[in-house]
Protein backbone atom coordinates (compact mmCIF):
# COMPACT_ATOMS: atom_id res chain seq x y z
CA UNK A 1 0.00 0.00 0.00
CA UNK A 2 1.05 3.45 -0.91
CA UNK A 3 -0.01 7.00 0.13
CA UNK A 4 -0.80 9.06 -2.94
CA UNK A 5 -2.22 12.11 -1.23
CA UNK A 6 -3.79 13.83 1.59
CA UNK A 7 -7.08 15.70 1.31
CA UNK A 8 -8.43 17.75 3.91
CA UNK A 9 -12.23 15.39 4.07
CA UNK A 10 -13.50 12.59 3.20
CA UNK A 11 -15.63 14.08 0.50
CA UNK A 12 -12.69 15.47 -1.72
CA UNK A 13 -10.46 12.43 -1.29
CA UNK A 14 -14.06 10.13 -2.25
CA UNK A 15 -14.10 12.15 -5.32
CA UNK A 16 -10.39 11.09 -6.14
CA UNK A 17 -11.35 7.97 -5.32
CA UNK A 18 -13.69 8.00 -8.12
CA UNK A 19 -11.71 9.59 -10.61
CA UNK A 20 -8.98 6.77 -9.80
CA UNK A 21 -11.69 4.10 -10.05
CA UNK A 22 -12.52 5.28 -13.43
CA UNK A 23 -9.22 4.46 -14.33
CA UNK A 24 -9.59 1.06 -12.95
CA UNK A 25 -7.20 1.78 -9.90
CA UNK A 26 -8.73 0.39 -6.74
CA UNK A 27 -8.33 3.10 -4.28
CA UNK A 28 -8.98 3.07 -0.25
CA UNK A 29 -9.32 5.64 2.10
CA UNK A 30 -7.72 5.94 5.33
CA UNK A 31 -8.22 7.99 8.29
CA UNK A 32 -11.50 8.59 6.96
CA UNK A 33 -13.33 8.57 10.74
CA UNK A 34 -10.88 10.46 12.36
CA UNK A 35 -12.37 13.84 12.49
CA UNK A 36 -15.44 12.25 14.33
CA UNK A 37 -13.47 10.11 16.75
CA UNK A 38 -9.90 12.93 17.14
CA UNK A 39 -11.69 16.43 16.75
CA UNK A 40 -8.43 17.98 18.59
CA UNK A 41 -6.12 17.06 16.12
CA UNK A 42 -4.32 19.16 13.57
CA UNK A 43 -5.25 19.53 10.52
CA UNK A 44 -2.73 16.99 9.18
CA UNK A 45 -3.41 14.08 11.72
CA UNK A 46 -7.14 14.76 10.55
CA UNK A 47 -5.95 14.60 6.81
CA UNK A 48 -8.12 12.02 4.74
CA UNK A 49 -5.26 9.54 3.07
CA UNK A 50 -5.81 7.76 -0.06
CA UNK A 51 -3.62 5.08 -0.56
CA UNK A 52 -3.43 2.35 -3.43
CA UNK A 53 -1.75 -0.78 -3.78
CA UNK A 54 2.10 -0.98 -4.86
CA UNK A 55 1.52 -1.63 -8.58
CA UNK A 56 -0.80 0.78 -8.92
CA UNK A 57 0.95 4.10 -7.71
CA UNK A 58 2.41 5.13 -10.79
CA UNK A 59 -0.32 4.92 -12.55
CA UNK A 60 -2.11 6.53 -10.01
CA UNK A 61 -0.05 9.01 -9.73
CA UNK A 62 0.26 10.09 -13.59
CA UNK A 63 -3.81 9.91 -13.46
CA UNK A 64 -4.06 12.21 -11.33
CA UNK A 65 -1.87 14.81 -12.23
CA UNK A 66 0.05 16.55 -9.03
CA UNK A 67 -0.80 19.90 -7.94
CA UNK A 68 1.56 22.12 -9.24
CA UNK A 69 2.61 19.97 -12.30
CA UNK A 70 3.34 21.20 -15.58
CA UNK A 71 0.13 20.45 -17.28
CA UNK A 72 -1.68 21.84 -13.93
CA UNK A 73 0.09 25.14 -14.64
CA UNK A 74 -0.68 25.46 -18.53
CA UNK A 75 -4.15 24.93 -18.19
CA UNK A 76 -4.34 28.63 -16.32
CA UNK A 77 -3.20 31.33 -17.93
CA UNK A 78 -0.82 34.19 -16.36
CA UNK A 79 -2.09 37.02 -17.24
CA UNK A 80 -5.46 38.75 -18.51
CA UNK A 81 -4.76 39.30 -22.04
CA UNK A 82 -6.74 42.81 -21.95
CA UNK A 83 -5.34 44.51 -19.49
CA UNK A 84 -2.19 42.43 -18.26
CA UNK A 85 -3.81 41.36 -14.47
CA UNK A 86 -2.39 38.46 -13.13
CA UNK A 87 -5.46 38.20 -10.99
CA UNK A 88 -7.11 35.75 -12.98
CA UNK A 89 -9.40 32.83 -12.18
CA UNK A 90 -11.56 30.34 -13.77
CA UNK A 91 -14.96 31.04 -14.79
CA UNK A 92 -16.00 29.15 -11.31
CA UNK A 93 -16.28 31.83 -8.74
CA UNK A 94 -15.11 31.03 -5.34
CA UNK A 95 -12.70 29.64 -3.03
CA UNK A 96 -9.79 27.87 -4.54
CA UNK A 97 -10.23 24.64 -2.95
CA UNK A 98 -13.90 24.62 -3.93
CA UNK A 99 -12.68 25.60 -7.54
CA UNK A 100 -10.72 22.44 -7.19
CA UNK A 101 -13.43 20.16 -5.92
CA UNK A 102 -15.86 21.03 -8.54
CA UNK A 103 -13.26 21.05 -11.41
CA UNK A 104 -11.97 17.45 -10.11
CA UNK A 105 -15.96 16.36 -10.05
CA UNK A 106 -16.43 17.47 -13.62
CA UNK A 107 -13.15 15.83 -14.46
CA UNK A 108 -14.96 12.68 -12.98
CA UNK A 109 -18.53 13.16 -14.29
CA UNK A 110 -17.20 13.44 -17.86
CA UNK A 111 -14.51 10.86 -17.50
CA UNK A 112 -11.94 13.15 -18.52
CA UNK A 113 -8.47 14.67 -17.08
CA UNK A 114 -8.81 17.64 -14.65
CA UNK A 115 -7.06 19.80 -17.23
CA UNK A 116 -8.75 18.46 -19.94
CA UNK A 117 -12.12 20.07 -18.41
CA UNK A 118 -12.90 23.59 -20.66
CA UNK A 119 -13.97 26.78 -18.51
CA UNK A 120 -13.74 30.34 -19.21
CA UNK A 121 -11.54 32.68 -17.60
CA UNK A 122 -12.54 35.75 -15.27
CA UNK A 123 -10.20 38.63 -14.59
CA UNK A 124 -10.83 40.09 -11.42
CA UNK A 125 -9.77 43.59 -12.47
CA UNK A 126 -11.46 44.17 -15.65
CA UNK A 127 -14.53 41.85 -15.02
CA UNK A 128 -14.32 40.30 -18.53
CA UNK A 129 -14.08 36.62 -19.30
CA UNK A 130 -11.97 35.16 -22.22
ZN1 LIG B 1 -8.36 42.16 -17.20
Amino acid sequence: MKIIGFYADSFEASLVQGQLANAGIQACLLNEYVNEVMPWGSDSDRAVRVGVADEDYAAAMAVLAPEGSEEAEAAVPKACPFCGSEQVSLGLRGPKRWRKILWTALAVLTMSPPGKVRANYYCRECRREF
